[in-house]
């Protein structure tokens, strides 16, 4: 039987589901990846998700297959590969059904916990691809300009510096990445530096990886479990298992409850929120995050939750315009991770104390204490 196989956020041949599940029976099989060119990106986010097709082409050529890029809006019943991100858990392994998802990150992560809920072992690559059907014709994943983006250079002071082959997009470079966060023990810090602003290792850097699919939580679950077999478990094995479940709780909040499609922002004329997007709000804190943003398509989860506060609570910006800014310019934009913490920040989501507001002022004293990072990019 010939297949079409539509990739969406699974950009790898390893621990790929639905990838398995197309090869199964089938006599030849098409990859293909539908690029809707009327969604807004900026020049960072557009540079990193071509790279990252244009990696999986020449691993799918390798196998004999290839991909297929098309220029148009994917079919509808396609369209949740392209905005659903792969989950840490299986939906059928969780200790609720998604109906009765707690309200309340804590219980979610609690229940997890409660019940030693399994997460399941990677799936190695298929040994082999069906081969492509013989009546196409397969030209190379294009480069931005070819398509008519305008193209920006990552600024080279940029926490994420996407255009060194180390940090380029791709499975390769996602798995060479894990495996060097943990060989190095960087994670044995990680609660410690997860809050910090500048350079390429307070973090653990995996988001733009695990936005496209270029790696699953479950590999990355999974290396950690092995780490801790090997050296020992620690606060930072802990924290990271935690936060991907938070990525996981957003995921399974948006197949439950619906995501919405970001909001337009053309043509709004609001003071505040064009002067918090040209970073000359006047809070220096604020346009440095801004302007970082801008720059490089990253920015870490501090300032996401610094600028993102100072739009909704000192601006009176409506959240979803923060939140259609950030699905334009993240590198590792992932609908459910983006609008369920901008609905957390406005005290919409699961949140149990009603929306975040930070003191900017005490935000800035205590993570940019000397200004330094104020100062790197002004
Ligand atoms: C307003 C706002 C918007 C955000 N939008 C996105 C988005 O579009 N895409 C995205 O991947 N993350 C988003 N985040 C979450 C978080 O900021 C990033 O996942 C994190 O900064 C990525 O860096 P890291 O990989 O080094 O994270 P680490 O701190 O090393 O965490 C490891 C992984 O855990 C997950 N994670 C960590 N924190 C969160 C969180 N708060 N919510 C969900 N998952 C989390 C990510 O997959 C991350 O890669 C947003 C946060 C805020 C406050």
């Amino acid at each position: 039987m010939h297949r079409e196989f539509h990739i969406g956020r699974d950009q790898r041949l390893q621990d790929n589901p639905r990838l398995i599940e197309a090869c199964k029976g089938a006599t030849s099989l098409l990859p293909v990846y539908d690029l809707d060119l009327t969604i807004s990106r900026g020049p960072h986010q557009i540079a990193f998700l071509l790279d990252s097709l244009r990696d999986l082409q020449r691993q799918l050529r390798k196998h004999g297959s290839d991909l297929l890029l098309r220029i148009q809006k994917p079919a509808v019943e396609h369209v949740q590969w392209y905005n659903a991100a792969d989950t840490m858990y299986r939906a059928s392994d969780l200790p609720c059904s998604l109906s009765s998802l707690p309200d309340v990150f804590t219980s979610f992560r609690r229940l997890l916990e409660k019940n030693a809920t399994p997460i399941q072992r990677p799936l190695h690559a298929p040994a082999s691809l069906p081969p492509l059907p013989s009546d196409m014709v397969y030209i190379d994943v294009p480069t931005p300009d070819q398509l008519g983006y305008h193209v920006v250079q990552c600024d080279h002071r940029s926490a994420f510096p996407y255009y060194e082959p180390r940090w380029g997009a791709g499975e390769s470079s996602a798995m060479h990445h894990l495996d060097e966060y943990l060989t190095s023990h960087q994670i044995d810090t990680y609660k410690a530096t997860r809050n910090g602003l500048i350079g390429t290792s307070f973090s653990s850097k995996l988001s733009p990886w695990l936005a496209v699919g270029n790696i699953s939580a479950r590999t990355i679950a999974w290396a950690v479990r092995d780490y801790e077999d090997h050296y020992r478990a620690n606060d930072g094995t802990y924290w990271l298992w935690f936060e991907l479940v938070w990525r996981d709780y957003f995921a399974f909040r948006g197949r439950n409850l619906g995501l919405t499609l970001p909001a337009s922002i053309q043509n709004l004329d609001h003071k505040g929120f064009q002067s918090w997007i040209a970073a000359s709000t006047g809070s220096e804190f604020v346009d440095a995050g801004m302007n970082e943003l801008r720059l490089t398509g990253w920015l870490s989860n501090r300032m996401r939750q610094v600028v993102a506060s100072y739009l909704i609570h000192e601006l009176q910006a409506p959240w979803q315009w923060g939140e259609a800014w950030f699905a334009m310019q993240l590198i590792d934009y992932d609908p459910a991770s983006n609008e369920g913490n901008w609905r957390y920040i406005a005290g919409q989501g699961a949140d149990p104390r009603g929306g975040r507001h930070f003191s900017i002022d005490h935000q800035q004293k205590m993570y940019d204490p000397t200004g330094t990072y104020t100062a790197y990019w002004r």
